[in-house]
């Protein structure tokens, strides 16, 4: 069966550099692989080839990426608002212990048409219930980084770590290698050293990346300093942590040495602006990071401190709080904040080899954003726009791996009332 593609007549942001615009382009997609990029006009035997998308008006760029995120979170949106972090967290976890497998099938695939309608291809996911996340990001078609987040109760970790390799051994570079598993030490204050030397060893077998989150709140650094006399960062470094590739969402409070150990280690920041402001964590001092050359993507963290899921307004958050913070206008400029939301972001969750730019070779994860609307006229400058006014809703097209998941403002593979009645349901019954 035929699945080519052909994008015309569409102004390209391919993410490769920072000058290579493309006015009035062509993108020919081959099943799941970019296989040309160009001017207009396209080659004309690739008309006979596949089926064409009129770029008129619109704006390709990568596909966006949700470097850290809760998916069935999403049920808790609008739950629990205007509390600090350790209280919040106490009321989420007292609904999380309640939610069953179907709760959170559900949950997350109401984050999953969130996500697709608003031009995010890729996600980088941590919560429990994994495998019925993973069947509905098989369903939905869209990439993501999937892992069982570890928190250690009284019963020790032991039993979920065994359940977690199972889930990356079962998962692991699955739906046409779409789905990457990795194993995931919720943080260094709900999990012991002990216990994350376990699940380095466990990565280095299983030969995959940790997602965890480190140093987010101010509580956070004294809790670890109580216990361990060390911040979390250093004291990660010292059991080993970073032997492996590691996804750290946060970095809010951080020492100059800590920021030279993130960039030594290649660890892959994921700045969580909006989540960051919502429970009053901090800034985190992403500017001078950039500086230092730490590899930084940018994440909503789940819709229950943020309240949405649209990486628009998570980029557009993200350098104007560079900006206010440090009272430089010319922190954190357009082009470097869509890098974060795109190829930086893709380097940030190692997976820089197959998406985050438009180039010939690339998998086919593309979003087309109209720009035929009073707010992004006129076009003076694309990628001002792209940050500075563009909404979710000025998104028509959201491609995965060369399969349309919203083709001209209608979802292809998820049945939206379909979920928002089950989400109606499991609401009554949960909250
Ligand atoms: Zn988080």
């Amino acid at each position: 069966m035929m699945k080519n593609l052909l994008i015309t007549n569409v102004t390209i942001v391919p993410m490769t550099a920072e000058e290579s615009f493309i006015q009035n382009g062509y993108i020919f997609i081959e099943s799941d692989v970019i296989k040309d990029v160009g001017h207009t006009p396209h080659p004309p035997h690739l008309k006979e080839q596949a089926k064409i998308i009129d770029g008129e008006g619109m704006v390709a760029i990568p596909g966006l990426i949700n470097g850290h995120t809760h998916t069935p979170m999403s049920i808790l949106r609008g739950y629990a608002d205007d509390f600090p972090l350790m209280d919040w967290l106490k009321k989420m976890w007292a609904v999380e212990d309640r939610m069953t497998e179907e709760d959170i099938y559900w949950s997350s695939m109401l984050s999953m048409v969130e996500m697709i309608k608003s031009g995010t291809t890729t996600f980088c996911d941590m919560y429990y219930g994994m495998d019925r996340i993973a069947i509905g990001v098989e369903k939905s078609g869209m990439r993501a980084l999937l892992s069982q987040g570890i928190i250690e109760g009284d019963s020790g970790g032991e039993e979920l770590l065994t359940e977690t390799v199972e889930f990356v051994r079962n998962w692991d570079k699955s739906a046409n290698q779409r789905i990457h598993a990795l194993l995931s030490p919720h943080a260094p204050y709900t999990c012991s050293p002990s216990l994350i030397e376990k699940m380095v060893e466990q990565a280095h077998i299983l030969d995959c990346s940790i997602h965890t989150h480190l140093a987010e709140t101010r509580e956070e650094i004294n809790i670890i300093s109580e216990r361990h006399g060390d911040t979390p960062i250093a004291l990660m470094e010292k059991i080993g942590l970073f032997t492996r590739h590691v996804v750290a969402a946060h970095g809010v409070y951080l020492t100059d040495e800590e920021i030279d150990i993130l960039k030594r280690r290649q660890v892959g920041l994921i700045h969580n602006p909006k989540s960051n402001m919502k429970l009053a964590s901090g800034v985190a001092p992403i500017a001078q990071m950039l500086d230092k050359g730490v590899t930084i993507g940018i994440g909503t963290d789940g819709a229950a401190s943020n309240n949405t899921l649209d990486m628009f307004e998570e980029m557009r958050f993200a350098s104007l709080m560079q900006k206010v913070s440090l009272e430089d206008p010319m922190a954190l400029p357009a082009y470097e904040t869509l890098k974060m939301g795109t190829s930086r972001g893709a380097a940030a969750l190692n997976i820089v080899d197959q998406v985050g730019t438009i180039e010939a070779g690339k998998k086919a994860d593309i979003t087309l954003i109209d720009f035929r609307k009073a707010h992004l006229s006129p076009v003076n400058d694309v990628v001002s726009h792209l940050i500075y006014s563009a909404k979710a809703s000025d998104v028509a097209y959201t491609i995965v791996d060369g399969s349309v998941l919203m083709n001209n403002g209608k979802l292809t593979t998820i049945d939206e009332e379909e979920v928002t009645w089950h989400i109606e349901k499991i609401k009554n019954n949960l909250l």
